[in-house]
């Protein structure tokens, strides 16, 4: 299925629907197919031990969107309708989401500036959508570590640009990024900064942590240039409360590698809602190439790993709330 609202100026929010999925017919000037005006959510509903349904920090992805919307010059969607369209979307796809362990059913909600205009402006007509689409786990057969390409001749986002928002186009200027490291062998692509090209920024579409060896957590600050990530703030959140240090500070590429070689970091993991915590084993950059700790999963990811997909699945406590039950 899917659901629709629709805004125009003057009009605001209107006409929410939920109808069987289909095609949208389009006029070939419609704003969003020139000029890239669109932003997008991403996050999973899971089944609970005892069959309900629930979401996993969903406010946390209204807010997200609100602030990729302001970024993108488009109208606020009221987080109660943004809430609610998943809610509807997963009463009538429930029989969608995956039984196995590690299943969910992804949710997509997005907004495009749907106005029939060639000028370049802000839109007054958009459309609001959700769909869903069941997802298996990330990785068949367990979890596996991530090989990772350090690109010399791309980067994700320059400051003042729009690498803090979840739009379009972010991931339009990442392909040919991601399409470099696959060339060379490795899963995904990871971008350093736009104006040093020195520090650690994130990956294609994953905030990036390392694991000192007295158990410290870094990863790089928010700086704009990022996505700030639902995962990166709850690992920041579970680390904590297990009684590692956490640091936001940047993380140059030099330091990563010879505080690999030297074993003062330990471990590096990959987060994001898809891959949820995934262990990186090695890093590939022009001309050189390293290993994190022995290459595989260390215990730190691990136990960051349990902690989160447990209170995701129900299956342990949710002291932070969370868990937003819908059925
Ligand atoms: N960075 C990028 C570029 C992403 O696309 C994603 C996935 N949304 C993330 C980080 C991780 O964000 P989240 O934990 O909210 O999924």
């Amino acid at each position: 299925h899917m659901v629709t609202v629709r805004y125009a100026d003057g009009k605001g929010w209107y006409e929410p629907r939920v109808e069987a999925r289909a095609p949208i017919p389009m006029d070939p000037a419609s704003a969003v197919l020139h000029y890239a005006q669109e932003i997008f959510e991403g996050l999973k509903a899971y089944t609970l031990p005892d069959g309900g349904v629930a979401m996993f920090r969903p406010d946390a992805n209204a807010a997200r969107f609100a602030e990729s919307a302001k970024r993108m010059a488009m109208p606020a969607l009221p987080v109660e309708t943004f809430l609610r369209s998943l809610h509807e979307i997963i009463k009538i796809d429930r029989s969608w989401i995956p039984q196995s362990e590690e299943g969910s059913l992804y949710l997509r909600p997005f907004a495009y500036a749907s106005e029939v205009f060639l000028g370049v402006r802000p839109a007054m007509e958009y459309l609001y959508l959700v769909i869903a689409s069941p997802a298996g786990p990330y990785f068949s057969g367990g979890v596996k570590p991530v090989s990772l390409w350090v690109t010399p001749d791309y980067t994700r986002a320059a400051p003042g640009g729009t690498g803090a928002a979840k739009c379009g186009g972010n991931y339009a200027a990442g392909l040919s990024a991601q399409a470099e490291a696959i060339e060379h062998g490795c899963d995904q692509v990871v971008y350093l900064d736009a104006i040093e090209r020195k520090y650690i920024d994130e990956l294609g579409g994953m905030n990036v942590f390392f694991v000192l060896d007295d158990g410290t957590l870094v990863t790089p600050p928010l700086t704009g240039t990022i996505l700030p990530g639902i995962t990166r703030d709850s690992v920041i959140k579970l680390a904590e409360r297990a009684g590692h240090k956490v640091e936001e500070r940047p993380v140059s590429l030099e330091e990563w590698r010879s505080s690999a070689a030297s074993g003062q970091i330990r471990e590096a993991f990959a987060c994001g809602t898809a891959a949820v915590i995934t262990p990186i084993g090695v890093v590939k950059s022009a001309g050189a190439e390293f290993t994190v700790g022995d290459g595989g999963t260390g215990p730190v990811t691990t136990e960051i790993r349990k902690q989160l997909v447990d209170i995701q699945r129900g299956r342990a406590e949710d002291p932070f709330g969370w868990v937003h039950r819908v059925l």
